[in-house]
């Protein structure tokens, strides 16, 4: 994996641009990944002001060979989103939070990778379905499959057989 380490001492105060182009060999070290391959643009900006720094992170792009909720059909998820971070620094053991990431009094370098990571899991929305539009559409006949399957799975449910049972009764 190429190395998403910047630089955090020693710099100007201003800002610090840095680009990263993100692809399936990203995804390599993050083992149980649910994304495993993207074209993704990675724009990060770290901006210094005295002893403050202060993390920008935009990623967009596609994460290719998504699953469709509703046909299970491959999709491409086109995805955009930003966050950023105050870099702290501790002399103690801190944990990190959404908005604070604790770096020590002599780190020189910030590894970024799991950043990235964060921040392309969260762009993931609740739902995903093709779009219906042009090619962007849901297979059919896998559709059908599936409501099959998810019929004979409710009449092998046994609640629903207690349930009919009940109904008999009545
Ligand atoms: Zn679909």
């Amino acid at each position: 994996m190429p190395n998403y380490n910047i630089r955090i001492s020693g710099i100007k105060d201003g800002n610090h641009e840095y680009f990263f182009n993100i692809n399936e060999k990203f995804f390599e070290s993050f083992v149980g990944s649910e994304v495993t391959n993207c074209v993704i643009k990675v724009n990060c900006n770290l901006f210094k002001d005295g002893n403050k720094l202060k993390l920008f992170l935009h990623v967009e792009g596609n994460i290719l060979n998504f699953n469709c909720d509703l046909c299970a059909g491959s999709i491409n998820l086109s995805i955009v989103n930003s966050i950023d971070v105050l870099l702290q620094e501790t002399e103690s053991e801190m944990e990190d939070t959404d908005e604070i990431i604790y770096i020590q009094s002599n780190q020189s370098h910030i590894d970024i990778s799991q950043l990235i990571y964060e921040t392309i899991i969260l762009s993931i929305p609740s739902k995903i379905e093709h779009s219906g539009v042009e090619n962007d559409i849901c297979d059919k006949e896998m559709m059908v499959l599936l409501d099959k399957y998810a019929e004979k799975k409710e009449i092998n449910d046994p609640r629903w057989g207690d349930l009919n049972k009940l109904k008999d009764l009545i």
